[in-house]
């Protein structure tokens, strides 16, 4: 049955990227997961792929596809029975990249995004602080140029000033390993018209990774704490329009929340498979338990509410790609897909009795790693509230 959204492209990537994840990712899962790390070259091969480049143009080395073709790779990527690696590869291709290609300069691209594309840098993008994180207006992190402390100016960029920045950042995935992180930093006192996104690449003096920070879940990516203390940052790695950081990443965010929801559905997929899998081989009181009804009638409802989330993932993602501005359905997705995620991973843990609370049964990775979705990408308030104000309210 034809889809509405996959056409027969997105069908070949998709056989290629499962095949892809079954050889080479899947196997090395749980060694990842206890590492608490995956190797970056994992980057370099997805890169090899063409799988970091998906829906970039191809001048930039690309494969010039559509946002759909990027649901296809979170999908696929969320077999790799740990949803790790899937966070670190969304993090450089659907949160710190989309930035390059909408802001960045043509020598930005051809320094930032070709690599990026072709795996050779990994890249972050830090907006959250120990002091601010749902209120990105809040952020303290700053940057003056050069020999004034003045707030920034046009003219200062024209110039072709350094910056020193000062500040830190917290909770920032890829943090660790990333060549490059795309920073939002105060420049001005205006809370919304006074923060700029900067490039700070790994080895800029003053720049240092302070911390790796201990998760709940998502094991194998990882995520940092970044501390920035007189760090000279050249005008040159502004990404976008001085100042206008916030609204930059007002755009960004519809982007990371699309794809966000897509890997709650692909969660909620893993979960309702794993929780199918065991009432049909685990027997109690003499059959097989998804022969008992209270549990049929739950599995009935994780059924419904995960093609409920799907379909409105689908709809809202193909809405985007006609060039709409879904800013209340975006963020519908966001809250109402994150939830069905945890809600479903909580029934199918459950169902497992004993054995899903033990690290060997992947149900119980599926449970803590997907608790993340409702806080990171903006929590389930914050979507509320956007969605309520897109009420009118
Ligand atoms: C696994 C993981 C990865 C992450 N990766 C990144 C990353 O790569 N880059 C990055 O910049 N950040 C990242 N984050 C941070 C994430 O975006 C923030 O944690 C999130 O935005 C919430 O900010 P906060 O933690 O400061 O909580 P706070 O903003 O302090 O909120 C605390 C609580 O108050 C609620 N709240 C806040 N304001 C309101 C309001 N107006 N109305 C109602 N309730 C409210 C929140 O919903 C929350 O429940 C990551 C977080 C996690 C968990």
């Amino acid at each position: 049955m034809p889809s509405l959204f996959f056409n027969e492209e997105h069908e070949i990537l998709r056989r290629h990227i499962r095949k892809f994840v079954e050889a080479e990712i899947a196997p090395h899962a749980d060694e990842w997961e206890k590492a608490r790390d995956f190797p970056s070259s994992v980057f370099r091969r997805l890169g090899e792929l063409g799988l970091l480049g998906l829906r970039y143009p191809e001048e930039y080395g690309g494969q010039g596809g559509d946002l759909f073709a990027s649901i296809v790779l979170t999908e696929e990527l969320s077999r790799g029975q740990s949803s790790g690696l899937p966070t670190a590869v969304a993090v450089h291709t659907e949160m710190a990249m989309p930035i390059m290609l909408q802001f960045g300069t043509e020598e930005q691209k051809q320094r930032f995004l070709v690599p990026g594309i072709n795996g050779e840098k990994i890249f972050a993008l830090a907006m959250t602080e120990p002091d601010a994180g749902s209120d990105l207006s809040a952020i303290q992190t700053k940057g003056v140029p050069e020999g004034g402390a003045g707030p920034a100016s046009p003219e200062a960029v024209a110039a072709g000033t350094h910056w020193i920045i000062n500040g830190a950042k917290l909770y920032i995935t890829n943090g660790c390993r990333a060549d490059g992180v795309v920073t939002a930093v105060r420049t001005s006192p205006d809370k919304w018209a006074g923060i700029t996104l900067f490039l700070i690449e790994k080895g800029t003096p003053g720049y240092t990774v302070a911390k790796k920070l201990d998760k709940v879940g998502l094991w194998s990516s990882d995520t940092a704490e970044l501390v920035f203390e007189d760090c000279r940052v050249p005008s040159a790695n502004i990404l976008g329009q001085v100042n206008a950081g916030f609204f930059h990443l007002m755009w960004e965010l519809q982007g990371e929340r699309i794809i966000s929801s897509a890997a709650a559905v692909a969660a909620g997929d893993r979960a309702l498979e794993l929780a199918l899998k065991f009432v049909n081989e685990r027997s109690a009181f003499g059959k097989p338990l998804g022969k008992l009804q209270a549990l049929r009638h739950r599995l009935a409802d994780m059924a419904t509410d995960l093609e409920a989330a799907r379909q409105l993932v689908y709809t809202t993602a193909w809405r985007i790609q006609q060039g709409e501005q879904v800013l209340k359905e975006v963020s519908m997705c966001k809250l109402f897909a994150a939830q069905m995620a945890f809600r479903i991973a909580d029934e199918a843990l459950q169902m497992h009795g004993g054995a899903g609370y033990m690290e060997e049964y992947l149900v119980s990775r599926v449970w803590r790693d997907c608790r993340a979705l409702r806080i990171a990408a903006g929590t389930d308030e914050i979507m509320r509230e956007i969605i309520a104000k897109q009420l009118g309210l």
